[in-house]
Parts: structure tokens; sequence; C-alpha cells
């Protein structure tokens, strides 16, 4: 019997659904770089994520880089969260370039660089609606003459995000505003920056879509690459698998249901109370897709309550679900859900 509750992720899937954004995308000159964070920087799927055509990697925590070099990557690998002050070595040592939307933390940055001598690279973040991170369009050109001078770093391109925060995608105005202001920044510097990136998975449907012309020349995916669906509806995106990556759980209490008068006139199966070993600890259990047969009932620290009209379920059986990004995040950022990896083609 294999431990649980456990995460079983298939290596072929990610590499496929690596392959497809990277030839899609690459119709429209936009790169892909892979986002890791919602795996935890696991090697072998950061590994898969290479194998399926991905030049470079990034994350939002050092931890997960520093797992990533460890284990051999030299892939370029970029930190997409603003460094926190106590990690501005850790972020050069292990980056190769950094996104950023405080100057007091890009001018630290820089400091460190130029006494380690060690060449890094600064995208800026733009808020242009998301309402998280960045800096706003205003400052643009005035922040962009600043990092374009300041010794130490170089500056790269700019960058935004969508859906994350507000859980809005992004329309074409918003799109055409990004392309005006890469072409704001590239004017106010005097050349052509190396990377413009538009956002992450929420990005994607409108980067493949007839009307996009954007001078975006990347995006961050993660959740596509993992899950197979657009952030903001969860639906799935043709040409991606959604079936890569599966919880398992353990029946560790399986008790039978008094069925109600009124509920047998309607469904006259047996129902029972299951406890599922796996909890608020392991996983966001918001996140789990329950089968038609089983109903949600409650969880806490330790223990998902199910109420099931399958009969097959008994203790010591296993039950597999679906689960969405989030619920995946912290299930592989655990330490008690195992992960299991296998490769099905
Ligand atoms: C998480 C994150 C991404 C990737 O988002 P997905 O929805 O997983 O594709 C991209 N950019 C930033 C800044 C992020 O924090």
């Amino acid at each position: 019997m294999s431990p649980s509750p456990r995460i079983e992720i298939d290596l072929g899937a990610i590499r496929s659904n690596s392959e497809f954004l990277v030839r899609k995308l690459s119709e429209r000159n936009i790169s892909v770089t892979g986002v890791t964070k919602g795996v935890s920087g696991n090697p072998e799927i950061a590994m898969a994520m290479l194998q399926g055509g991905i030049l470079q990697l990034a994350d939002s925590r050092v931890s997960n880089v520093r797992r990533l070099r460890e284990a051999g990557f030299n892939c370029p690998i970029t930190m997409i969260r603003t460094p926190l002050t106590s990690e501005v070595s850790a972020v050069i040592k292990h980056c190769e370039t950094s996104y950023h939307s405080d100057v007091q933390t890009i001018e630290r940055l820089a400091n460190v660089a130029a006494i380690k001598k060690q060449h890094h690279g600064i995208v800026l973040m733009l808020d242009m609606g998301d309402g998280r991170e960045g800096i706003y369009p205003k400052e643009l050109v005035e922040t962009v003459a600043f990092l374009d001078n300041i010794s130490g770093v170089y500056f790269n391109g700019i960058a935004t995000n969508f859906g994350c925060l507000s859980g809005i995608g992004p329309s074409s105005e918003q799109m055409a505003q990004f392309s005006e202001l890469v072409i704001r920044s590239e004017k106010k510097c005097g050349r052509t920056l190396k990377l413009h990136s538009s956002g992450g998975s929420a990005n994607i449907l409108w980067a493949l879509s007839s009307e996009s012309k954007c001078r975006a020349t990347n995006l961050r995916i993660g959740e596509a690459i993992l899950l197979g669906v657009d952030p903001i509806s969860e639906l799935p995106i043709n040409g991606l698998n959604q079936d890569a990556i599966s919880l398992f759980a353990e029946v560790i209490e399986c008790t039978p249901v008094e069925v109600l008068p009124e509920e047998s006139a309607a469904n006259n199966e047996m129902s029972s109370k299951l406890i599922l070993a796996v909890g608020i600890i392991d996983t966001d259990v918001t996140g789990i897709k329950f089968q038609k047969d089983i109903e949600f009932i409650g969880a806490t620290s330790d223990h998902l309550v199910v109420r099931s009209r399958n009969s097959a379920h008994r203790v010591g059986s296993e039950i597999k679900f679906s689960i969405n990004y989030s619920a995946l995040a912290r299930a592989m950022a655990g330490p008690d859900v195992v992960q299991h990896v296998f490769n099905r083609n």
C-alpha cells in the first residue's frame, strides 16, 4: 500500500503541456518561463518543463531556487517576487534576473551586485489594474530613466500581471496599453530591451487569440503547465492535459449513514460518512474537486469528512481527487504529503 496523502505527478503530461505552450506561443514570438512555485521547486517537475522545450525557470521563493540549484540546474532562474531585504544576497547568488516593484530594493541589490561583481538583470513590475505589485504606469518613464543609469545591475525590461489579486483577465485595451509602455520604456533607453513579460497563465488565452498583437515577448507560466487550465475560469485550455496531477487520500473511518425517508424516495442507494486522512494542515481543502458521488461535509487540521454514495469505499481504500492550484501548492509545500512522480508516456 502506497503512503498517503499523496500527490501523483505525470511527468509526461507536464512535458507535453510545456511543449504545446512553447510551440504555440513561439508562433507569436513569445517565450515561456516555467514557474515552479506551485510545486515548491520540485526538480523532477522542473526537468520535465525543460524537456518540453522551456529554457528558463522562475520562482517566488529563494528556498525553491536553492533547491533547484542544489539539484544541478544551471538554466537561467528568475526571482518573480520583489526580494525581501534579507534575501538580496541570495537572490544575486542564485538568480540571473529578478522582478521589482520597489526602487529602494533595486538600489540595495545594485550595491551588493556591484561589490560581488555579479551580473544581474532587473525587470520592472507594473501594476496595470490587478492591484497587487508594481509601479503605476504614470511613474514608468521616470523609473526607467533611473534604472537605465544605475550601476551594478542591468535593466532588462518591464512586466505586468493579470488575474492574480483581482481575478480578472487582461482586456485588449490593457494589452494595447502594455505595448505602449514597452515602446515608451525602449524609447527612454534608446535600445531594444531583452524581455517584456505580460503575465502568467491568465494571459495565455489572450496571447493565443486571433486579436493578439502585443509587444510582449514572454509569459511566466505555472498553473497552465501543471493543471492545464485557465486560472480565471478554471476551465481547460485546448491542447493541454488536465490530468497531470492528482491527490490521493486514505479512508480511515467509514460509517453507514441513516438515509432519511424523503432522501430514500429519490435515491435508495446506501450512503456513508467517510473520514479521510488529509486536512487543512496538508492542503487547501476548498481546492479539492469532489466526484459526483461524494459530498464535502467539513475539514479540520487532519481530517476531511465527506458523505459518499459509493459503496466501494471502505477503511484502507484510497480516493483520488483533482485539485486546484492553491491545493496543489500547499500540498507540495507540506512535509506530510508524499510526492510520487511517474511517466505514463
Ligand atoms: C505565480 C506567478 C506567476 C505564474 O502564474 P501562473 O498563474 O501560475 O501561471 C507569474 N508571475 C508572477 C509574478 C507570479 O507570482
